[in-house]
């Protein structure tokens, strides 16, 4: 895939950037190399004070760095702006609470002083999708930096524009040289990236067959990996809920994102007795949105992110109406220019057929009809992902249920998932391994090393 900013609006090509050549990307590594030599001797309270001025930067530019996010992957200008703000946010709570987080751990022995200290690793390899092209960055770089590490970016190959103004707001915010480059180069270049000794982890973000072949590069290189992959996300609605506010929050975690977002509610199961009025109020609020240009204020829903993911969605809901799911809105591919898909409403997602298994990553609302609890948790459970999900009840007993039952790394009662600095991250099944941010961030790309002062 060519390194290339192409609007998703338009599905005009802006412009395009080459690749790294070999050499350059060697002195990118080395230039890493040199700067966690660096790094790893500076103190909390520095490396707190540039996360700061990196969060003032992302502030005060948030408008003009959410335009070229708008641009390159086609969100709406408001959640583009309140992304880059949702990252500075990240920085300074990493910037304020990353010492405590990674402060030396006593372990109770009486003959000797002994304690955890978490020492950072070196150059960590962070290959990115393009949905949350500024969060995703943050997220892994804010803890991973405050702890001494430093970082590579190979960003997904359609933003390569928020790939470099990534890294010139941390030039600017005055990090020392090499402490975060972005390398333009293809997802070809992973492999021996990670066999390169200076490198010592690596994080990905993005799909299950991404995530096999980096977290197999990087097994085979022995170097620890989170993977953030896939979600197909459960959101169960049972009798006691406020089923208005499930109904709203149900099409705002599908459209979040223009339905691009690995936690969005994707899979809505419903407990038989108020299935028929769920599907209608959702079905009617789904059409009622107003897609179109991203930059424009009054858009709900903006186009998807290439050519390509309108017609593997469409491929999707395809195979599912044949295989006899019932569509109730949607479901035609727009004509015009531009990457668009309209909101889509099925039921009836027969077994076998991608909507039982497969993630749809667009503003498709796949829906079930439960016959009771233990009928929604087989039907949440039956998904070969794991990351988030939701469920609404108000009902205590219930929720224990849920909580212990649904197979996912995160489960949230009446509100829809989210990402945020100070909750835990990540999923189990196909949806990965390891947990972002909370103290598990700062944590994870670090050497727990044992001193053990007799
Ligand atoms: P990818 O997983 O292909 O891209 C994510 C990142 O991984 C990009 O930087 C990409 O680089 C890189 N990459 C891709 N393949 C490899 C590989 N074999 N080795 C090393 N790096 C690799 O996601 P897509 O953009 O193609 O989206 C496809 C699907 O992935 C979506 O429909 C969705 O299901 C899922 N997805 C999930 C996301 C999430 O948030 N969990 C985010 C994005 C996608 P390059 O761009 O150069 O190919």
């Amino acid at each position: 895939m060519a390194i290339a900013t192409v609007n998703p609006a338009t599905g005009e090509r802006i412009r395009e950037f080459d690749a790294l050549g070999e050499k350059e990307l060697e002195q990118k590594v080395a230039l890493a190399a040199e700067a966690f030599a660096g790094q790893r001797r500076t103190s909390f309270a520095e490396r707190a004070e540039l996360l700061r001025r990196t969060a003032g930067i992302l502030e005060e530019e948030a408008e003009a760095l959410g335009r070229i996010a708008t641009l390159e992957m086609g969100k709406t200008r408001p959640a583009a702006v309140a992304e880059v703000r949702k990252s500075a946010a990240g920085c300074r709570w990493y910037a304020d609470h990353g010492e405590e987080m990674l402060a030396d751990q006593p372990w109770p022995v009486e003959r000797a002083r002994v304690f955890t200290r978490y020492e950072p690793l070196g150059p960590v390899l962070a290959v990115m999708p393009w949905n949350f092209p500024y969060w995703q960055v943050f997220r892994f770089a804010a803890p991973a930096l405050i702890a001494g590490n430093v970082g590579l970016l190979k960003h997904a190959s359609n933003v390569p524009q928020v790939a470099l103004a990534i890294e010139d707001v941390f030039r600017r915010a005055g990090w020392p040289d090499g402490v975060f480059q972005s390398l333009l180069v293809p997802s070809s270049a992973v492999e021996g990236l990670l066999g390169d000794d200076r490198i010592r982890a690596a994080t990905l973000t993005g799909s299950e067959p991404a995530g096999r072949e980096v977290g197999a590069a990087a097994g085979r290189n022995i170097k620890p990996s989170v993977l953030e992959l896939g979600g197909s996300d459960a959101f169960v609605v049972l009798p006691s809920a406020d089923l208005a506010k499930a109904v709203e929050s149900a099409v705002q975690s599908r459209i979040l994102n223009n339905g691009q977002s690995c936690i969005n509610a994707k899979r809505f199961i419903v407990h038989r007795e108020i299935a028929g009025e769920f599907t209608r109020q959702v079905t009617e609020r789904m059409a009622a949105l107003t897609v179109g240009d991203p930059a424009k204020d009054d858009t709900d829903l903006g186009p998807l992110s290439s050519a390509d993911a309108v017609e593997t969605l469409h491929r999707q809901v395809t195979d599912t109406v044949r295989a006899g799911a019932r569509l109730h809105t949607g479901g035609e591919t727009v004509a015009g220019p531009g990457f668009y898909y309209p909101p889509t409403v099925l039921t009836d997602i027969p077994d076998g057929s991608p909507g039982q298994h497969e993630e749809f990553f667009g503003p498709v609302a796949l829906i079930w009809q439960a016959e009771d609890l233990d009928d929604a948790i087989r039907i949440a459970n039956d998904s070969p992902f794991g990351l988030g999900g939701s469920a609404w009840t108000t009902d205590p007993a219930e929720q224990e249920r849920l909580i212990t039952e649904i197979e996912t790394g995160m489960v949230y009662f009446n509100e829809f998932t989210q990402s945020t600095p100070e909750v835990p991250f990540g999923g189990v099944k196909n949806s990965g391994y390891g947990r972002e941010l909370a103290s598990f961030g700062p944590r994870t790309f670090v050497n727990a090393k044992t001193v053990w002062l007799a």
